[in-house]
């Protein structure tokens, strides 16, 4: 069947005001002789960032500043550690920033271009504690508060989820470390930003675990890239899985993260997932 164009008086009419309405619209200046119609925006759209990523520097500032703005990585910002910080944009957050590297979190991979990198000048490890683990840089409260400020300004204008702002060692956990095991991911969780758990169920499915066995490494497996990580396969050397383990130990347990899966550990991540959605039913027999 075919429909009659409706050339009736006021139709023309219409159209000949839409014509005079495109004469005036704004046109993007265009480059290759391309005009181009901005007048019309449309409702579904979203931003391209998804991620927001945290990292320490080991250099001090002027040395991080030289290498993130002249060298072969940057980041979108640079958090000082002068009283009071000062914050650097080095990168527009429209632009990819080469602070990610390989890296994979819920199944997205190579994080560049579709997160916000933030680096904090912070040493990392600085020499061994009494017990032999790495001793640990603190950041400062100044800087904690100007990170918190940022990541959450940045997380609401992008509509990042809290479970998206995130450590380099959470999306890179056999290469990385930052930021760290003194990062305060937890004091940031009660201020609202980023992911936390609710500690009595951990602790509840921790004595549980305890007492009655831990959950075989399968599950555990399972339960990690539930909550985002990349899972070595079945058959990847012990000490990659032990790598994933530690990094969300540093995240979400940092008081101990040497990478053996407890029944603490066990807890914590069963909690993170019951908190993150409806269990299936073979991993609500797991505890
Ligand atoms: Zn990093």
């Amino acid at each position: 069947m075919t429909r009659r164009f409706p050339y009736s008086p006021l139709a023309m009419l219409g159209l000949a005001g839409l014509l005079a309405l495109q004469g005036c619209a704004p046109m993007a200046p265009g480059r290759h002789g391309l005009d181009i119609d901005t007048s019309i925006r449309a409702r579904s759209q979203g931003s391209r960032v998804q991620f927001i990523v945290l990292h320490y520097t080991v250099s001090e500032s002027t040395r991080a500043l030289g290498t993130l703005s002249r060298g072969e990585v940057s980041s979108h910002y640079l958090v000082t550690d002068d009283e009071p910080p000062r914050i650097y944009r080095l990168v527009d957050e429209s632009r990819a920033a080469w602070h990610a590297g390989q890296s994979e979190w819920s199944g997205y991979t190579w994080l560049n271009r579709s997160s916000i990198g933030i680096e904090i000048v912070n040493r990392g490890p600085v020499g061994t504690a009494a017990d032999g683990t790495p001793a640990w840089q603190p950041y400062r409260p100044s800087q904690i508060r100007a990170v918190r400020a940022l990541v959450r300004d940045i997380a609401d204008r992008h509509g990042i989820a809290p479970e998206n702002i995130v450590g380099h060692s959470d999306i890179a956990p056999l290469r990385k470390q930052d930021p760290g095991p003194l990062f305060p991911w937890r004091e940031l969780a009660r201020e609202g930003v980023g992911r936390w758990y609710d500690e009595s169920v951990a602790q509840a499915l921790g004595a549980r675990f305890a007492s009655q066995g831990l959950p075989d490494m399968e599950w555990a497996r399972r339960q990690l890239a539930r909550v985002g990580y990349a899972v070595p396969h079945g058959d990847a050397p012990p000490h990659d899985m032990q790598a994933v383990v530690a990094a969300f130990q540093m995240h979400y347990r940092p008081a101990r993260y040497d990478g053996v899966f407890d029944a603490e550990t066990a807890g914590v991540l069963a909690a993170l997932v019951a908190a993150s959605g409806p269990a299936g039913a073979d991993d609500a027999s797991a505890w």
